[in-house]
């Protein structure tokens, strides 16, 4: 715990010069910077290679420096007392007043916000006067980081800090649902849709193709481990890795199992983890057996497909 103190007090010099650090959440690890300061976030955009059109996620503790900065409504109250902190992220009305660096936010009058569960970033953001900017801490269109070699696999010396919080929880994004008028879901991740439903009471639409709001995570190439990927495939050959669900008896070098009993939700977890396991090795091409398309199974065929585009 002392040794967790002092690299948090490492990453607050560091965040405080407006520089960047990677943090550890229970999705991914992010990226972050000041919220507040525009030098600072143009630091995470520059060193992700991250287009600017693209905003980011903003990290609060407490609902009392959220409230400086947005306007907060009922589904919002509803969502957060079941889901948060947890990985749910909202797309909320900012304030005139918000402090919010204009470049996080792309300019517009809308912000994504959320409450990371990591206990080592919740107690980093209780002592820092300031939200963080903070997307995954990847290079833009590759493999999201689920633990902090991972971070250093991605900007090697170009990181000044990794605040080191073991491996991620979830191991995959935050679920993003837009509260701005009529709730829509704009990206799936770390919480089921059902839940979701169940809590708002009615069917929250999936929004895959809207326009008017540009989310990386709608972007088609996204997630990509830098090999090709094919998807439903029965029969793997010598030179392609295969990812399967659940692990079989027979078993071959090639082969990849996300789980032993098909639990969705580790899969999901375990699934950015072996991808990165297999991106270091000389295979041809990744094919995947037929994935269910339940549950977490939807968000895992949502990045699956993605990886998968040319
Ligand atoms: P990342 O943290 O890199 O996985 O990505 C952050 C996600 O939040 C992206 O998909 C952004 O497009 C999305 N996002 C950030 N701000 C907004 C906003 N105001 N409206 C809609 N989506 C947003
Ligand atoms: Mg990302």
């Amino acid at each position: 715990m002392n040794n967790n103190l002092a690299n948090i007090k490492k990453s607050i010099s560091f965040l405080n010069k407006d520089d960047c650090v990677a943090i550890p959440t229970e999705t991914v690890y992010g990226l972050a910077a000041n919220a507040y300061s525009s030098k600072a976030v143009r630091k995470i955009y520059t060193l992700k290679r991250r287009p600017i059109n693209n905003p980011s996620i903003i990290h609060y503790s407490s609902l009392n420096q959220l409230e400086k900065d947005c306007e907060l409504n009922k589904n919002f109250f509803k969502l957060y007392k079941k889901f948060c902190p947890g990985p749910i992220t909202f797309v909320l009305k900012l304030k005139k007043e918000s402090r919010i660096s204009k470049i996080a936010t792309n300019n517009k009058k809308t912000v994504a916000i959320r409450f990371p569960k990591n206990k080592i970033t919740q107690k980093l953001l209780k002592i820092l006067n300031y939200p963080l900017a903070a997307p995954s801490a990847n290079i833009s269109t590759k493999i999201s980081p689920v633990s902090a070699s991972d971070v250093k696999e991605e900007f090697g010396n170009k990181i000044k800090f990794i605040l080191n919080g073991g491996r991620s929880k979830i191991g995959l994004e935050s679920t993003i649902i837009s509260l701005i008028d009529k709730p829509r879901i704009l990206r799936l991740g770390g919480i089921e849709r059902t839940k979701i439903n169940k809590v708002l009471n009615k069917n929250i639409k999936y929004d895959k193709t809207n326009k008017k709001i540009s989310v990386p995570g709608q972007s088609k190439l996204h997630y990509s481990p830098g090999i090709p990927i094919k998807l439903n495939i029965i029969k793997p050959k010598p030179n392609e890795a295969f990812i399967l669900i659940k692990k079989r008896k027979k078993s071959y070098k090639n082969y990849y199992y996300l789980t032993k009993n098909k639990n969705l939700k580790q899969a999901a977890k375990n699934l950015y983890r072996i991808l990165r396991v297999i991106k270091k090795k000389n295979y041809k091409r990744i094919v995947v057996e037929k994935i269910p398309n339940n549950g977490f199974g939807e968000t895992i065929n949502d990045r699956l497909k993605r990886a998968s585009t040319k």
